[in-house]
């Protein structure tokens, strides 16, 4: 087993580092229903020693553990400079997650973490940040755009384009004000609009036409589906962002986290450690292969 890689660079070292596949308990401090049938959960370790050891970075996840039930692999969602409280947005399409959507602030999981390799975050400074999520997938994303609200200075340009099917299924958007009031720009598109959407109707990916920045110095950090993901690396090459430009987050099956089981392989890559955030043209050729 390879722990070493549980060590990611931005993120210091926690309980994982010493002990990947231990569980602790951590209680629910607050449920926030997001939009129907996807919840935040903040949550807050009961042992005040692995509370203070933890540190994250934007991009990684844990595995949240309901004994009897099972275990998902959530990102953290949260700010990392407040690594105490870990939020975890989740959906509610399964086993672990609808039992989680029946718990009530107090109840306690057990979690594991983090794991995985974060979004580039530090190594994008002086650059134009693209941030596109597709639905859920902005929840991998929150962390670091906490990091690029709060150095806004260090990037050249910080533009979101937040994609769902319609308006009820975008998220965070209680966030944009604070966002916007940071200097990002928030672009929400949606495939339907309502009588009160006066934002972007069409694909999330139309946005890069109207993007105002210099390609040769961007990059894009993208999470959603894998057909999304795919699309959005074609739309950004159209205006002039190279592929190598391109990270995404990939979302595949998972149980051990640590390398061991096999169950995330996704060609020689195991996407719980060398993943879940990966340079687009190094997994390009194994997205274009069905299933795996
Ligand atoms: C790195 C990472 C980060 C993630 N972050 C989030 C997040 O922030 N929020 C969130 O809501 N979800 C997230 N997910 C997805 C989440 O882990 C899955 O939805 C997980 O399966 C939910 O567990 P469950 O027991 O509730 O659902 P399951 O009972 O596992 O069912 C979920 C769906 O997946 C299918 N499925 C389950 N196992 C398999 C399998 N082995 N092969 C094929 N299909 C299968 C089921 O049929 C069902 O349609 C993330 C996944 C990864 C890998």
């Amino acid at each position: 087993m390879n722990t070493a890689a549980v060590t990611t660079p931005g993120a210091a070292p926690s309980q994982a580092a010493a002990d990947p596949w231990r569980s602790h308990p951590a209680r629910i401090l607050r449920i926030t229903p997001e939009v129907p049938g996807v919840r935040t959960y903040d949550l807050e370790f009961r042992d005040a020693g692995v509370r203070d050891a933890y540190r994250f970075a934007a991009g990684q996840f844990n595995m949240l553990y309901l004994p009897g039930i099972g275990e998902a692999a959530i990102s953290i969602s949260s700010d990392a400079a407040q690594p105490q409280v870990l939020a975890h947005t989740v959906r509610a399409v399964g086993n672990v997650t609808d039992a989680l959507a029946r718990l009530r602030v107090g109840d306690e999981v057990l979690l594991r973490g983090p794991y995985g390799r974060p979004w580039p975050v530090e190594t994008l400074r002086g650059r134009h940040v693209v941030v596109v999520g597709g639905g859920l997938g902005l929840a991998s994303q929150r962390t670091a755009i906490c990091e690029f609200a709060r150095h806004r200075d260090h990037y050249a340009s910080v533009t979101i384009l937040h994609g769902a099917k319609t308006p009820e299924g975008l998220f965070y958007t209680a966030e944009y004000a604070a966002w916007r009031a940071a200097g990002i720009e928030v672009r929400p598109a949606v495939d339907q609009g309502d009588a009160g959407w006066s934002g972007h109707v069409g694909l999330v990916t139309d946005l890069f036409a109207d993007l105002a920045i210099d390609p040769t110095n961007a990059a894009v950090l993208c999470c959603g589906p894998d057909p999304m993901m795919t699309a959005v690396a074609r739309a950004a090459a159209r205006v002039g962002i190279p592929s190598g430009d391109v990270y995404v987050s990939l979302e595949r099956n998972m149980a051990c986290a640590v390398r061991h089981c096999g169950l995330c392989q996704f060609g020689p890559h195991f996407v719980c450690q060398d993943g879940p955030v990966f340079a687009y043209d190094s997994i390009v050729e194994f997205l274009a292969v069905p299933h795996l």
